[in-house]
């Protein structure tokens, strides 16, 4: 319920100096997140969602001494339905990983490949993208994903709803089984697809928030 009770390391939480306290996804996600545990968080909009799952990431990478590796294979990847959420959540993710010495990178359709080619070329330990490219660039060889063992899908029941549900498995498959985070912007029903996804990748019980 305090930052002070995390126990993070000052680097770590620099991203949350202006914040009062953990939001309550946070608070309740980090101990599993930390722990190792695979997750499903069902969370709001605006709840703080990105750092819920954003902290343990950064948090992994350190552990696993994977910062500053200056590969094109990183150790987090986090899959996003949209162009526009996947820039917000670089947006949060570059800028806390970066006291900590972690570089984010985030891929999308409709724009040039080229810059994003060589963001990936020069280094990264994050990368955040839409489904689509993201497979185009693991396909062309440009991104390797043999060393993600931290996995985040971002509104995995929007992602499966828009159809990315074949780009989604190919870009899981070529993972490491990793950490997984569902988030979707209010309590719903849980799509059978999203079960399956699970029961395939997912520790038989994973941990819900
Ligand atoms: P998100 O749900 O990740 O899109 O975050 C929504 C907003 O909440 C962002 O502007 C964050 O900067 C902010 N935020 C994240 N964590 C906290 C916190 N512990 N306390 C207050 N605001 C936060």
């Amino acid at each position: 319920t305090s930052f002070a009770e995390s126990k993070l390391p000052e680097n770590v939480l620099d991203c949350c100096k202006t914040f009062q306290k953990p939001s309550p996804i946070q608070s309740h996600s980090w101990p599993f997140l930390l722990d190792g545990r695979d997750l499903i968080g069902i969370a709001k909009t605006g709840s703080g969602k990105t750092l819920a799952f954003g902290i343990p990431a950064i948090m992994h990478m350190l552990k696993k001494n994977k910062k500053g590796k200056g590969t094109r294979n990183p150790t987090c990847l986090v899959l996003s339905p949209t162009r526009e959420l996947a820039v917000q959540i670089s947006d949060v993710l570059s800028e806390a990983g970066e006291p900590c010495g972690l570089k984010s990178i985030c891929v999308y359709g409709g724009s040039s490949k080229r810059p994003q080619i060589n963001a990936i070329r020069s280094g990264v330990d994050i990368v955040i993208g839409t489904p689509g490219r993201l497979r185009d660039l693991i396909d062309s060889n440009e991104l390797r994903l043999s060393d993600v063992s931290f996995v985040v899908l971002d509104e995995a029941d929007r992602m499966l709803d828009m159809g990315f549900e074949e780009p989604v498995r190919f870009i899981l498959s070529k993972t490491n089984k990793g950490k997984w985070l569902r988030n979707q912007q209010l309590i719903a029903t849980w799509p059978m697809e999203v079960h399956k996804l699970a029961q395939e990748f997912m520790d038989p019980n994973p941990v819900k928030v």
